[in-house]
């Protein structure tokens, strides 16, 4: 959802909750605020004030009580809608200034209470049409419940978690060379004395690493410049066999 849903989404699902059940929205809004620390100079703001809060729960609590009973009179007269929808659209405003920095205070307000108007009316044809009178009041407490949390959760203001980085791969310089990079890396063979690299048949002794177009080995060794060479990406093949195990090591050691 983007930046413009938001707040609107918020503002529909506290009204909804207000409209079924008027003091829960003002209580939902009062007991998720943050807490201002006893050792901070800042004022709680109103809704974060104890008492703000106690007097919220106590009528939140005391409202959960009196609705189950079968003569609480309907919501939906005057003297019972008024009140809800200033409450739903109230509460819309303060998590909207709370969660959404630019949400337009008129709009929330207006969706707000429409939400709490359209809530009052399904939740009394649900009670009509329920003969379970504490049954369908238990089944709508809890969805009341639910769209207070879901209203005022910091998730919905969260941006969705990114894609995990992904993770540095240890890559071999021939691996990199296999990228389209440059050749870095060749092996170079080191010649037994007894039969030289000019000699007709020469014995590789060892293989040896080196940069491109070195004669220094990456373990210090110095090699023939006429000795054989083959690209980097023979490391690890048996055609170098056997190779420096130090150059090896070093080789390693580049490609972190
Ligand atoms: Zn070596």
């Amino acid at each position: 959802m983007n930046a413009t849903g938001r707040p609107l989404l918020r503002a529909g699902l506290i009204g909804a909750a207000t409209g079924m059940r008027s003091q829960w929205g003002p209580a939902a809004v009062a007991w998720s605020g943050g807490r201002v620390p006893a050792s901070s100079s800042a004022q709680p703001g109103f809704w974060d004030r104890p008492w703000v809060r106690g007097a919220t729960l106590a009528a939140a609590t005391a409202e959960f009580v009196a609705d189950k009973s079968s003569r609480i009179p309907s919501r939906l007269t005057f003297a019972g809608l008024t009140p809800r929808l200033a409450l739903a659209a109230a509460c819309a405003v303060v998590l909207a200034r709370r969660h959404h920095v630019s949400a337009r205070t008129a709009v929330t307000a207006a969706i707000g209470a429409s939400s709490a108007c359209a809530s009052a009316v399904a939740g009394t044809r649900w009670r009509r049409a329920n003969r379970n009178h504490v049954g369908a009041a238990a089944a709508e407490d809890v969805f009341a419940a639910v769209l207070a949390w879901s209203a005022c959760t910091p998730r919905l203001t969260r941006p969705a978690p990114s894609q995990p980085s992904q993770r540095r791969t240890r890559r071999l310089p021939a691996e990199r060379e296999a990228k389209g990079r440059p050749m870095e890396y060749e092996v170079r063979a080191e010649y037994a004395e007894v039969a030289p690299a000019q000699s007709d048949h020469p014995r590789v002794e060892t293989w040896h690493m080196t940069k491109a177009d070195e004669t220094e080995a990456l373990c210090g060794q110095s090699l023939d410049p006429a000795a054989k060479t083959l690209p980097g990406t023979a490391w690890g093949t048996s055609e170098v066999d056997p190779f420096c195990r130090v150059c090896g090591a070093q080789y390693l050691r580049q490609g972190v």
